[in-house]
């Protein structure tokens, strides 16, 4: 018998009557033939409130205590979904990460999974029944502590169930029909894609598309687990997330359209423009731990050989960074240090973009037309980004799907949720 791995996402499993309806989905699977083990979120925003809960105790919240109360919200969903799937009298076992033999490293809200043992799950199948584990979560073998994957992190869970299982397929539901041309909350007109590879999943997923965890993406690629990302509220055939298309088809240029709110620009000002300067710049920001995304560098003044270099980062790390640049600021040299966190970054992905030439043509004469300006650009194989101001961000995604010609022919169908 094959073997399905299916993962219902927090707003698939939001209240009681969703995770009846969830249940008699996975009987379904399971009628229609298939062993079947299910990888489950937390319901609804329990993470989120369990997280608000923690920081009105303590600003502060101890790693492994934290990790010990978030991975409480899916021991929930998992003992739900196992009653229900046994009220429609089918045999079912929930399990936590750790029963489930998800051996992770020992970092506290961001641990990686380093081996999946799931003897336990292979018995309950043997046994005829429904596995359900619980995703996010795992154990660590030298500090027998509890971790969890980071936020977002079930989908991970599911894959690398579906990895160590050898199953034929793993189903993301969620609360959209697949993956889209964009956020049909932010571009009406976007339509699902039938298929889309892992790099360009990827570069999609980096760039603010928040359909699959990026980790996720890495893992499935990595032990080549087909992933079918598709809707908890409907029947319909999702997308799936392939190696490559195959030789007869052909790479759309463009295959998505992403946008992001979370970064911020830093640009420091008045840098002595001689050998070594970015790279002090950019060891001090490494220090604080903070990851950049784009970097610009602006030819430097003739008259005083001072130039001004910008660089994104997530909004969060701000403060920190900024702080580090100040301090630094008289033994670097530069003149001043401004922050601008009202940016938007919009990218446009597609593995077609190799084998086409004017595409950034395309993308710059869109927003042109527009009248939005672009502040950055940066460019990978098959990704342009461009920053924004904040609040052009939805018009210029907007109008550039548009240019390439995504717009479907009807606005897109969003059953539920925020976008998780
Ligand atoms: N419940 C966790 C979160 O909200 C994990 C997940 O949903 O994937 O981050
Ligand atoms: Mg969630």
């Amino acid at each position: 018998m094959s073997l399905i791995v299916q993962k219902f996402g927090g707003s698939s499993v939001a209240d009681a009557e969703s995770i009846m309806r969830v249940a008699r989905r996975i009987v379904a699977t399971r009628e229609s033939g298939h062993d079947v083990v299910v990888a489950v979120s937390a319901m609804g925003d329990t993470t989120d409130e369990l997280v608000d809960l923690a920081h009105q105790i303590t600003d502060v919240p101890d790693p492994r205590e934290l990790d010990m109360l978030l991975t409480t919200g899916e021991r929930i969903s998992m003992a739900l979904l196992a009653m229900a799937i046994k009220s429609l009298g089918y045999e079912a076992r929930s399990y936590t990460g750790s029963q489930a033999g998800m051996m992770t490293t020992a970092q506290h809200g961001a641990a990686r999974i380093v081996d999946v043992s799931p003897d336990r799950i292979r018995e309950a199948l043997d046994d005829g029944a429904i596995a359900i584990v619980a995703g996010f979560q795992g154990f660590n073998r030298d500090s027998k502590d509890i971790t969890t994957l980071g936020r977002g992190g079930s989908d991970t869970t599911a894959v690398a169930l579906a990895a160590a299982l050898d199953a034929e397929v793993c189903e993301i539901y969620t609360d959209v029909d697949g993956v889209f041309t964009a956020d049909p909350r932010i571009v009406p007109k976007a339509h699902k894609v039938d298929r889309v590879t892992f790099e360009e999943m990827l570069e999609l997923a980096a760039a603010g598309a928040k359909v699959l965890h990026i980790r996720a993406v890495e893992y499935a690629r990595r032990h080549g687990v087909t992933i079918h990302v598709r809707s908890s509220f409907a029947d319909t055939e999702g997308t799936f997330v392939i190696g490559d298309r195959g030789e007869n088809m052909e790479e759309p240029i463009i295959t998505g359209v992403a946008g992001d709110l979370s970064e911020a620009k830093i640009t420091v000002i008045g840098v002595p423009d001689i050998p070594g300067k970015a790279a002090e710049i950019f060891t001090i920001v490494a220090g604080t731990g903070a990851n950049i995304d784009m970097i610009v560098q602006n030819v430097s003044a003739q008259a005083t050989a001072l130039t001004d270099i910008s660089f994104t980062l997530s909004k969060t790390d701000g403060e920190k960074v900024l702080k580090a640049l100040r301090v630094a600021q008289e033994k670097v040299g530069f003149t001043d240090i401004a922050f601008d966190d009202n940016i938007g970054k919009l990218s446009v992905v597609g593995g077609g973009m190799r084998t086409n030439a004017g595409v950034s043509a395309q993308l710059f004469t869109a927003l042109f037309e527009a009248g939005i300006n672009m502040e950055m650009i940066s460019t990978s194989e098959i990704r342009i980004s461009v920053i924004t101001r904040g609040e052009d961000l939805t018009r210029a995604m907007q109008v550039v799907h548009a240019a390439f010609g995504l717009d479907g022919d009807a606005d897109a169908v969003v059953y539920a949720g925020t976008g998780r």
